[in-house]
């Protein structure tokens, strides 16, 4: 059984008062069987591990364990300051910072070393889409961007449509299948049924209150990686129930 997951990437929004939010969320969400995972700025990050039972992540580490790297953080210091987990090759991040899915590997990679789960993101441009390479583009991502030590609770897989990222649209329910079911074959074919069924695939992009119990009823949806609308308690509260009710 793949437990659910709501994950929030709150980008670089939040502030202490933020943290407001996440009390709220936990006192609202205290017995769900949902796993709720915050993705706060790392200015938050260690305050943001004081509100079980949510678990707090990071949106980024360097592939190397430390060094000379300023402004970067290793997955050693997210886990040190009570991360379980790190988004690893954002969309965002593969465009500003011009990230290649083999350095999105190696930061994978990284991160599982240290005990932390990598959500590793991948995702199609609207050209890509339009020209119907989306599967193409999705499985070349994969092949990638994702590191040979992955298991069912090192690896979180992330499909997140560029275009429908922070845009309001969001793909039919069937495209959402299509892409979600190549990513579980994929994973099987390479890692084997066991650890090829045990991983956790996302969707996300625009998920909203008023689309996640349609987009958590498609086959192989575990969950949702949702921007914008995990900034406040009460846009993701409805989204983490939608998926408590599944
Ligand atoms: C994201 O950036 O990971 C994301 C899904 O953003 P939004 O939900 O705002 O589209």
């Amino acid at each position: 059984m793949r437990r659910k997951l709501a994950a929030g990437n709150w980008k670089m929004n939040g502030m202490q008062a933020s943290l407001a939010e996440l009390a709220r969320l936990a006192q609202a969400h205290r017995d769900s069987a949902v796993e709720i995972l915050i993705c706060p700025p790392a200015t938050l990050l260690q305050a943001a591990t004081a509100y079980a039972p949510l678990t707090v992540g990071a949106q980024d580490c360097h592939m190397n364990a430390s060094g000379a790297h300023t402004g970067d953080l290793s997955a050693a210091q997210i886990r040190d300051a009570g991360g379980r987990a790190v988004i690893v090759g954002h969309s965002e991040r593969r465009a500003d910072h011009h990230e290649s899915s083999q350095m999105v590997r190696a930061k994978a990679r990284a991160a599982q070393a240290e005990g932390l789960t990598a959500i590793v993101c991948m995702g199609e441009s609207a050209a890509q889409r339009e020209a119907q390479n989306t599967l193409d583009i999705i499985g070349g991502q994969l092949a990638g961007s994702i590191p040979d030590t992955a298991t069912g609770e090192n690896l979180v897989v992330a499909y997140e449509p560029i275009w429908a990222i922070g845009t309001g649209r969001v793909p039919t329910l069937a495209q959402i299948g299509e892409v979600h079911d190549f990513i579980r074959a994929r994973l099987e074919r390479r890692f084997g049924a066991g650890v090829g069924r045990s991983v956790r695939i996302l969707y996300g992009g625009s998920v909203k209150p008023d689309n996640a119990a349609g987009i958590f009823t498609v086959s192989n949806v575990d969950g949702a990686l949702v921007g914008g609308a995990s900034l406040t308690a009460a846009a993701f509260s409805p989204i983490i129930s939608a998926l408590d009710a599944v």
